[in-house]
């Protein structure tokens, strides 16, 4: 019998929180609602450690969901932020950060021309339909069941991440109207969307995509996918759109993008077939703090407000601080970072694996660079259908395990685990001893 977690602290924060905020919580996956228990109120953290209000520590393999890529607190984040906030919290007017930070994008991703900055992945998703549709001047838009982009009325039907997680079709609240102009399709399957294209083909203004979707756990696009998205919209005049939000300067310097186009040459899963119109980033290149971005060629960019209809703006968007947060990470994402967290990965992965398979738990480790998810249940995972088949309740002794073994996994069997440049040998060894306990737990 493991000891009773101790977490008086953080119940009474999340008891006071729920009188004041639904649930508990100002995101829906940090309520714990799929794997039940307290929520770990967070006081505290520092390189792959977190630490909760009752004095607990965790290694933290959720990264804020994905930004904390060097690690919680990083030393060159800090002293950035530290100096930019001195100078001033947000100007609203032009600064130079920003143009730094489009500058460090544009160079990273080849066939981003010019980036818009928002402040979150929602906002740069939104956006990127929004110009879309102005350039085409078509309405309806194609979105994969399992893909997340955010929050966008359009785009949350059978949505991957906390609608997953909370087993919704989608979000009251959503007009008709808007929820009638989204198609949507399986992922990975290539009829389907030839048959949509057939059917409706001149209505499309855009497929959107998850680049290497992580939202309903880690799905990769099968061989050739990727490609025949950029074959068919480009056939039919629509647009394609490249959610990098999660894989952004995650899966390599440049995304998915960079690994499918890097020095291995073309990943079977990859761009092969050209590139998308465009992208969405956020997570990675805040570096923690809320700023995001679309973009792509430079016609199509040259369509938003001031000098083209579609309009857009914000209050914060290319915040002083958040740009300094942004720009800092991503000078320090370089070719040795992307090394380690994919050593890291493998030996979490695999031990992970090992461990479930010594307790003959049903499972599969799916991959995409660092980020990875464990289905509880046979692989491969190709689509929406096939992720929402998995044993969650085995998931969730699993997640408790862990956590009891201080380690805190995402709440959710379909979130992707990140690992970070922070997670050094004893951040690993408190991984893999937790593993075997988690695994008898699970069977
Ligand atoms: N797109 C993808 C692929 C995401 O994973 C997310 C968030 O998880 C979003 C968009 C939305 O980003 P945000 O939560 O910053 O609005």
């Amino acid at each position: 019998m493991s000891p009773q977690p101790i977490t008086a602290a953080s119940e009474a924060v999340i008891a006071r929180g729920r009188a004041v905020t639904p649930g508990g919580v100002n995101s829906p996956v940090r309520a714990f609602r799929a794997v039940g228990g307290t929520p770990r109120v967070i006081r505290e953290a520092s390189g792959p450690w977190l630490t909760d209000v009752d004095g607990q520590r965790y290694v933290d393999l959720v990264g804020s969901w994905g930004p904390m890529i060097l690690g919680h607190t990083h030393p060159d984040v800090l002293a950035a932020v530290t100096r930019a906030a001195a100078r001033g919290f947000s100007f609203g007017t032009p600064s130079e950060n920003e143009v730094l930070l489009a500058e460090e994008i544009v160079s990273r991703v080849a066939p981003v021309e010019q980036v818009r900055l928002v402040s979150s992945g929602t906002e740069a998703t939104m956006s990127a339909l929004r110009l879309a549709r102005g350039a085409t001047g078509r309405d309806v838009v194609v979105k994969f069941a399992g893909c997340y982009h955010g929050h966008v009325d359009a785009l949350l039907a059978e949505a991957g991440s906390g609608v997953a997680t909370l087993a919704l079709p989608g979000s009251a609240g959503v007009p008709a109207s808007s929820a009638g102009e989204t198609l949507v399709l399986p992922y990975n399957d290539v009829a389907a969307l030839e048959a949509a294209f057939a059917e409706r083909g001149g209505e499309i203004a855009a497929v959107i995509t998850e680049a290497s979707p992580g939202n309903m756990g880690v799905v990769p696009p099968a061989p050739g996918y990727t490609e025949a998205l950029r074959r068919v919209t480009a056939a039919h005049g629509a647009l394609l759109i490249s959610d990098e939000v999660m894989t952004g300067f995650r899966c390599s310097p440049s995304g998915w993008y960079g690994l499918e186009t890097g020095p291995q040459g073309a990943h079977p899963g990859g761009y092969a077939g050209g590139a998308p119109d465009l992208f969405t980033f956020g997570k990675v290149m805040g570096g923690g703090f809320p700023a995001a971005a679309f973009g792509g060629r430079a016609d199509l960019m040259a369509r938003l407000s001031p000098d083209g209809p579609v309009y857009q703006a914000g209050t914060l968007s290319g915040n002083p601080v958040a740009t300094a947060a942004g720009l800092a990470t991503l000078r320090g994402c370089d070719d040795d970072l992307y090394r380690r967290l994919q050593q890291t990965a493998d030996t979490v992965s695999t031990a992970a694996s090992e461990a479930l398979t010594q307790q003959g738990v049903p499972h599969t480790v799916q991959r995409a660079g660092s980020m990875f998810s464990i289905f509880f249940r046979e692989g491969p995972v190709t689509d929406y259908a096939a992720a929402q088949g998995q044993d969650t309740a085995a998931f969730g002794r699993f997640f408790h395990a862990m956590l009891d073994g201080g380690v805190h996994l995402p709440p959710s069997s379909f979130e992707s685990w990140f690992v970070s440049g922070a997670h050094d040998e004893a951040a690993v060894q408190v991984i893999l001893d937790a593993l075997p306990a988690a695994a008898r737990a699970a069977a």
